[in-house]
Order: structure tokens, then sequence, then C-alpha cells
């Protein structure tokens, strides 16, 4: 059968979400070409579903995510300037506090703060049973973000091809054969960056990456509650946005089910979400519901993202599997996946984020 070819690219990129498209601009930026195919719409899935909080300091994080996390904090306000200078289009940050409940168990936390703190800070709140810590952490409204991500890819050479699977790629001759319906693509590596597709896309070794859909609703907040805090507790986040086309809104979320690729909203489920962010912000009870969706986040069995070169495919890498966080670690892991790529060395040793390290053994 013969298809035709388009012209070669250095890097090929399959997957145009946050991931995809950061990692994108990062390898253009330092001189390659770079071509990003997308089954869909950019940035229609997970990307812009997401609440957008950057929680480095979620106390359920796994431990060995911190250096990829503290990373991507450090590299954010570059990231949004580089957007900024591409697109003209400034992204705030939202927040720049979180309200984190301290998870049940811990007994003693420094900085815990006393109910007449909390009264102050947020009189609406009604702690019930949570203690809390004020947790300095930022968020950012992801659709915002993902207007200036898709503005600053087309104002470069980067080649952004929507509706354009991967079907299928393997390794000829030291470059990689990409197969999509509309023809065989040619490039010298090939990163799959599909999220929660990613083991449909690729031969995975040892970890599987698995949707893990998550529903959400956004409420307009009351007058009577302005809310300039993030407030998270084991059960549920409330993530106000205060600036853009957002502002005065909330987003609370947010189930996490084991549902396939099924998006469907359950208006039980909102409900319940709903009730518990109003049990924890009274004046939330009666406010406006403005939207509800869902999104998938690509969760991997040890909660880990999978970032490195596919052990037994020449010239594949993979980055992927940012589960609850890849709002927070694309920047970083757009630094490090094309120092790897591009043979510079690493800014973080990549070795607990190795996509061919062991499944974790059940308890
Ligand atoms: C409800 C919810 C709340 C969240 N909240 C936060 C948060 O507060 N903070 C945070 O940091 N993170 C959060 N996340 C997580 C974050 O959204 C994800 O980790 C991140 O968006 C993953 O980005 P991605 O680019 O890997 O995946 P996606 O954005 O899903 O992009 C993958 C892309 O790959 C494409 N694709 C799939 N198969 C193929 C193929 N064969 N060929 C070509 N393209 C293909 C898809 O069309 C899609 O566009 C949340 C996620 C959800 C669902």
């Amino acid at each position: 059968m013969h298809h035709p070819c388009f012209s070669d690219r250095d890097i090929c990129i399959a997957g145009a979400g946050i991931i995809g498209l950061s990692l994108a601009l990062e390898l253009q930026h330092r001189g390659a070409s770079v071509t990003v195919l997308d089954r869909a719409t950019p940035l229609g899935e997970a990307s812009t579903a997401a609440a957008g909080m950057l929680a480095a300091a979620d106390p359920h994080n796994p431990p060995q995510l911190r250096s990829l996390a503290d990373l991507s904090l450090s590299l954010y306000p570059a990231f949004l300037d580089s957007l900024h200078v591409l697109s003209g289009i400034r992204v705030p940050f939202q927040t720049h506090n979180t309200l984190q409940a301290i998870p049940p168990g811990v007994l003693n936390s420094t900085n815990e703060l006393t109910p007449e703190d909390l009264a102050h800070l947020l009189p609406a709140l009604n702690p019930g049973d949570h203690r809390f810590l004020l947790v300095d952490e930022r968020s950012v409204d992801p659709r915002q973000l993902a207007t200036a991500l898709l503005a600053a890819i087309h104002a470069t050479a980067i080649d952004l091809r929507p509706n354009t699977p991967v079907l299928s790629t393997r390794s000829v001759n030291n470059a990689v054969e990409i197969q999509t319906p509309a023809g065989i693509l040619h490039a010298k590596q090939f990163v799959d960056c599909t999220g929660a597709w990613a083991s449909i896309t690729s031969r995975l070794p040892n970890l599987q990456v698995a949707p893990k859909k998550g529903q959400l609703l956004a409420v307009s907040l009351p007058s009577s509650l302005p809310l300039h805090v993030v407030v998270r507790t084991p059960s549920i986040y409330i993530v106000p946005r205060t600036s853009g086309p957002n502002a005065g809104r909330a987003v609370i979320g947010a189930t996490i089910e084991d549902a396939g690729f099924n998006k469907t909203l359950h208006p039980s489920d909102i409900a319940h979400l709903r009730s518990l962010a109003a049990a924890l912000l009274p004046p939330l009870a009666g406010a406006p519901q403005l939207e509800a969706w869902a999104g998938l986040r690509p969760a991997t069995p040890d909660g880990l993202p999978l970032l490195g070169a596919l052990p037994t495919q020449p010239n594949h890498f993979i980055a992927t599997g940012h589960y609850r966080d890849g709002i927070l670690l694309a920047p970083a892991t757009a630094h490090v996946m094309a120092q790897l790529i591009l043979d510079i060395a690493l800014s973080i040793d990549l070795e607990p984020f190795s996509p061919a390290r062991a499944k974790p053994q059940r308890p």
C-alpha cells in the first residue's frame, strides 16, 4: 500500500495536551523542528478539565514526586513569561494560598491554624472536624493557560495537526515511522504524550496508564463569599477564579473513578460534590451552578509519571501518567524531556519515573 510521505521532522509528538504542547515549545526553542499530532482537538481533554492547582505540597502526593514538582514550581514564572512573549497573553496566578486540611492521623502539625486564625482568614468556613494549614501554593486557570499555549504554538514553526491520530509506530533505520490515517510520517524521535490513552498508543513495558475519571462543577460565587484562597480537604476542593474571563466563579471537584474512557456526568455525583462544598463553606449552598464537566486523568499504578525512553523501541520516548498534577508538572516535564531527547545533562534524576521501573507489589 502506498502512503504519501510527510517531510521528515526532527521530533514527532503524539498528543496535544499540556504535556505534548509544552514539550513541543521547549524542543522548538532549543532548535529542533517539531510536529505534534492529536487524534482530536488540541487541549480538548484532561488539560482543560483540570482545576489548576499547583499542589506541590499536597500531602497525598507520592514523596518521590517532590523533585519534579519543585523544579516545575521554580520554572512556572518563566514558563508563563515565555507564553506571554509568544502569544501576547499573560496568564496570571489565580490564587497564592491554599487552606489545606491536615490529614487524619497527623497529630502535631507546626503551622496549624488556630480557630481564631481560621475565622479571621475565612469567616465563612465551617471547619467541622478538620484542622487546617495555610500553604504557600498557587493556582492557574487551565482554560486561560490553554488559550495562551495554543496561541504560543501558532506563533512558532511547530507543525500542529488536529484530527490526526497516531495509529502505530515502528523503529526503522535510526528513525521512527509513524502511521496516521493521513499517511506515514518519519521523525528522528517520537514522544508519546497521549495522556490517559498512552497504553493504547504505545507498547509499554511494565506499568500501564489507565484513565481515572474526574467529575467537577463550577458555581458562581455569592457576593457574601469573596474567596481568594483554595480550600482543600481529602474529599473536596474549592478553587476560586479571581481574574480573567472566569473571575467570580469557583471550581468544585472532584470524583476519582475507574470508568474507562467514559466521561458521562452523573447528577447525583455533582450534587454530592456540591453538598460537600456547602458543608465546608455554607454560603455555597445556594450558589448558581454554571457548568459541570468530566476529564480523564492519566494514572499509573504507583502514582508517578512515566518519563523516559521506551526500553525496547529505539528513538521512542514517553512523557505521561501525570495523574492529578499535570498542570503543575508541565514546565518541568518539558524541561527534563527536552534535555533527555537532545542528550543534555539532566536537571534532576529521572530514575523514579523510568518507564522500565517495576510494578509496585500489591500488599
Ligand atoms: C478533574 C480533573 C482535575 C484536575 N486537576 C488538576 C489540578 O488541579 N492540578 C494539576 O496539576 N492537574 C490536575 N489535573 C491533572 C491534569 O489535568 C493532567 O495530569 C494533565 O492534563 C495531563 O496532560 P496530558 O497532556 O498528558 O493529557 P491530555 O490533556 O489528556 O492530552 C492527551 C492528548 O492526547 C491525545 N491523543 C490520545 N490518543 C492519541 C493518539 N493515538 N494520537 C494522537 N493523539 C492522541 C488526546 O486527544 C489528548 O488531546 C486534573 C485532571 C482532572 C481530570
